[in-house]
């Protein structure tokens, strides 16, 4: 197994700058975890890993050994696709044999490469089937399965679940990161799904514009957002992110330190006699918490997390406070200051 390192590496096309002087490690082993908006440049950091674009600069390493200039079956990384790229044509067993069958294995390996495979995917029922006759679960598994049959140094993960619902999606959340444990190969995987990034990264990238806007364990990012752009991505509901200038008394006498103040909705207070007045109106249900939006006297609107049975009903007036040791200070280049 090895480790993977991205050095510098930049990609545009055309004019537009896609990927700029990206720096990543993966450690040996590791999952890393890609987190940023549609059009971000994800899939462009995983093409050209994978081979499938060439970087206009910087090194791609894979177990120390300089990749970037070489074909992508040379590079020992294997891709899951978004859209899985399954061949509607052929059997379960063909598709997971396709690339052996291309590259002129024998039969026999082929035949125990599958086997294999599909016992740890739990596809050995399934063998015989059209990818149509699959469900959306065992498809995924069968795109895995074209990935693990390569023996692949480094697994590269291209949103893999968001064709699922969301029920399976949270199943095959726990089933990638068993197998990676099972496997322990290097894993990249891209999302644009934030819980899909906090519940499966060990290291956790965010990139915005092809810019890295944080890298590290997810708990940190989430303690810790490095700018508003972070703060407002990773989270749900999202952090309150308001003009320091209009947070008055919420903030409980603590000073205001740069643009924009921030309050995980989890830790606004209700606190009679203290903090400021908001009028509820609305009251979101979500089994054991509730979401409730307000907004101050001041007009500014803020997400509270309180625990369901809170008894708090639309129109009422509550109490805010924001305790200062849960306050994010960000200046005014969106960077965080304290
Ligand atoms: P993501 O996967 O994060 O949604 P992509 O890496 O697919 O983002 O795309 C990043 C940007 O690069 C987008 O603006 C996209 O339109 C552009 N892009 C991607 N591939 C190409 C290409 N082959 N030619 C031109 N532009 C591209
Ligand atoms: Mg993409």
């Amino acid at each position: 197994m090895a480790d993977l390192t991205l050095d510098g590496v930049r990609k545009s096309f055309g004019e537009t700058p896609v990927l700029q002087a990206l720096d990543l490690a993966v450690p040996d082993g590791g999952f890393c975890v890609v987190v940023g908006p549609s059009g971000c440049g994800k899939s462009t950091l995983l093409r050209l890993v994978a081979g499938l674009e060439t970087a206009d600069a910087g090194r791609i390493l894979i177990g120390g050994r300089d990749v970037t200039r070489l074909p992508p079956k040379a590079r020992s990384a294997a891709m899951v696709f978004q859209n899985y790229a399954l061949l509607p044509h052929l059997s379960v067993a063909r598709n997971i044999a396709f690339g052996m069958e291309i590259r002129g294995t024998p039969r026999a390996d082929i035949a125990a490469r599958v086997a294999d495979t599909a016992r740890i995917l739990r596809l050995e029922a399934q063998l015989d089937r059209k990818p149509r006759q699959l469900s959306g679960g065992q498809r995924q598994r069968v795109a895995m399965g074209r990935a693990i049959v390569r023996d692949p140094q480094v697994f590269l993960f291209d949103e893999p679940l968001s064709n699922l619902d969301a029920q399976l999606r949270a199943e095959m959340r726990a089933e990638i990161k068993a197998l990676h444990a099972r496997l322990g190969a290097t894993a990249l995987y891209v999302t644009h799904d934030q819980i899909e990034a906090m519940t499966m990264g060990d290291i956790l990238v965010v990139l915005n514009g092809g810019r890295v806007e944080q890298i590290g364990p997810p708990e940190e990012i989430y303690r810790r957002p490095a700018s508003t752009f972070v703060a407002r991505f990773i989270g749900a509901p999202p952090m309150n992110l308001i003009p320091s200038t209009t947070a008055g008394s919420l903030a409980a006498g603590a000073p205001a330190r740069g643009e924009t103040l921030g309050i995980r909705p989890e830790h606004l207070k209700l606190a009679p006699g203290a903090g400021v007045e908001a009028t509820a109106r609305r009251i979101e249900p979500h089994g054991a918490d509730t979401f409730i939006q307000a907004t101050t006297a001041e007009g500014v609107d803020l997400t509270i997390r309180l625990p369901a049975g809170n008894g708090v009903r639309a129109g009422d007036q509550l109490p805010l406070l924001a305790p200062p040791a849960h306050l994010h200070h960000f200046g005014a280049d969106g960077r965080r200051i304290a």
